[in-house]
């Protein structure tokens, strides 16, 4: 059977604050985006929307003075993109062809051309995969179980509370020494007898007088009710294989984040994580016409208001290049649609034949 042909101008890879954000920016600049986004799937832990989908109270999003659900902050996101005509499609991108632009994307059923490509499949935190884990009603997360210190920390279930954060990282670290500002106290729970976690990270923990460790330990459980949300951890520790249960108000899984950039590997520019590299001063990677925001491109904020930013971002940038305007790229030349180069100190163009033209108008001579 003969796959359906679409063809657009701008395609929008994930429907989290990112995607949904440059729909918003792209359907109101007449683009007429198609926002692609993977259906719910509980096996790849995948729901449209995106990570907030799977989060109750959201308190930092500008805005919402009170606070709002995650779900009822992304239908609203949802509902703005579509007024201004996005069309969606709910299903996996399972290949892209990004050497050459029309760029091509296919999913089960669909083959896709567009001349820009907005990437916002976001970034999954890592989980442990033990009992008590996920989501109400199979598991504890949401009700005293994170993966985010800086979005759940601050809630009041947390407050005053003991606290415990597993992983031996920076990102452990880090979290636990935010947690510290409103725990009575936060124990970190690592599998080893010494950290991974920076030099200078790790010192700033040890000489945080509420943070303890507890060493050679894995976490086998989560225990606790969805009335009372969590109390507790079953502890096992590695060295003596002794097994207990130590109390605990929270928990906050911080073993990392992996970039859902897969589909990408060997067509764009990655760190070694796979977070994908944009230019800095504009979302462009390094191919001319793919942009990413969001988590995907940011292992540093990883919240919904920098995702929604860049989000607008990217749409603003598609915009310039199907205007055939230049686009700061990596390198730091900007590029139009039509491969020319602006080098980066604005004098000179270079034409997509190798040619070197100044950059600037000739001045008209007086009596012309
Ligand atoms: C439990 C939790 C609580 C959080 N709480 C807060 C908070 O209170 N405040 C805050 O600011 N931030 C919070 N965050 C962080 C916030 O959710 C993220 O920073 C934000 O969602 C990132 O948005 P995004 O658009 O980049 O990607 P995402 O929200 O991750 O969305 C990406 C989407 O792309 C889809 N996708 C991926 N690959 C494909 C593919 N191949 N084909 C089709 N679709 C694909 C995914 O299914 C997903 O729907 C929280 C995160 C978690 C996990």
């Amino acid at each position: 059977m003969s796959n359906q042909m679409l063809r657009r101008n701008v395609v929008i890879i994930g429907s989290g604050p990112a995607g949904l954000t440059a729909a918003i920016y792209s359907a109101r600049a007449n683009l007429k985006p198609l926002l692609i986004d993977a259906p719910t799937d509980a096996e790849k832990h995948t729901v449209p929307g995106g990570q907030l989908m799977i989060t109750t109270e959201v308190e930092n999003y500008p805005g919402f003075a009170e606070g709002i659900q995650g779900p009822e902050l992304m239908a609203d996101f949802r509902k703005q993109a579509e007024r201004f005509g996005t069309e969606f499609l709910e299903t996996w991108i399972e290949r892209v062809e990004l050497q050459e632009r029309p760029f091509t994307l296919h999913t089960r059923d669909q083959v896709i051309q567009t001349e820009t490509l907005i990437i916002a499949s976001g970034a999954s935190a890592k989980w442990l995969g033990i009992p008590g884990e996920a989501k109400v009603p199979n598991g504890l997360g949401g009700h005293g179980v994170s993966a985010c210190a800086t979005c759940d920390g601050p809630l009041p279930g947390f407050r005053n509370k003991a606290l415990v954060v597993v992983g031996g990282g920076d990102t452990a670290m880090e979290e636990a020494t935010f947690l510290t500002r409103y725990a009575s106290r936060v124990f970190v729970v690592h599998r080893r007898d010494k950290l991974r976690a920076s030099k200078i990270m790790q010192e700033k923990a040890f000489r945080n007088p509420k943070l303890e460790f507890i060493w050679d330990t894995d976490v086998k459980e989560i225990l606790g009710n969805s009335a009372d949300g969590v109390t507790g951890v079953r502890l096992h520790n590695l060295k003596t294989s002794e097994g207990r249960v130590f109390p605990c108000s929270g928990v906050f899984i911080a073993i990392g984040h992996k970039p859902n950039s897969d589909l990408f590997k060997g067509q764009l520019e990655m760190d070694e994580v796979g977070y994908i590299k944009t230019s800095g001063h504009s979302t462009a990677t390094n191919i001319p016409g793919v942009f990413a925001s969001g988590d995907v491109q940011d292992s540093v904020y990883r919240q919904a208001v920098t995702a929604a930013g860049t989000g607008c971002m990217a749409a603003l940038d598609a915009e310039r290049f199907l205007d055939h305007l230049p686009v700061m790229m990596p390198s730091g030349d900007e590029v139009t649609m039509e491969g020319e180069h602006v080098t980066p100190d604005h004098q000179a163009i270079i034409t997509p034949d190798g040619h070197m033209v100044p950059n600037k108008v000739e001045c008209a001579t007086p009596g012309e």
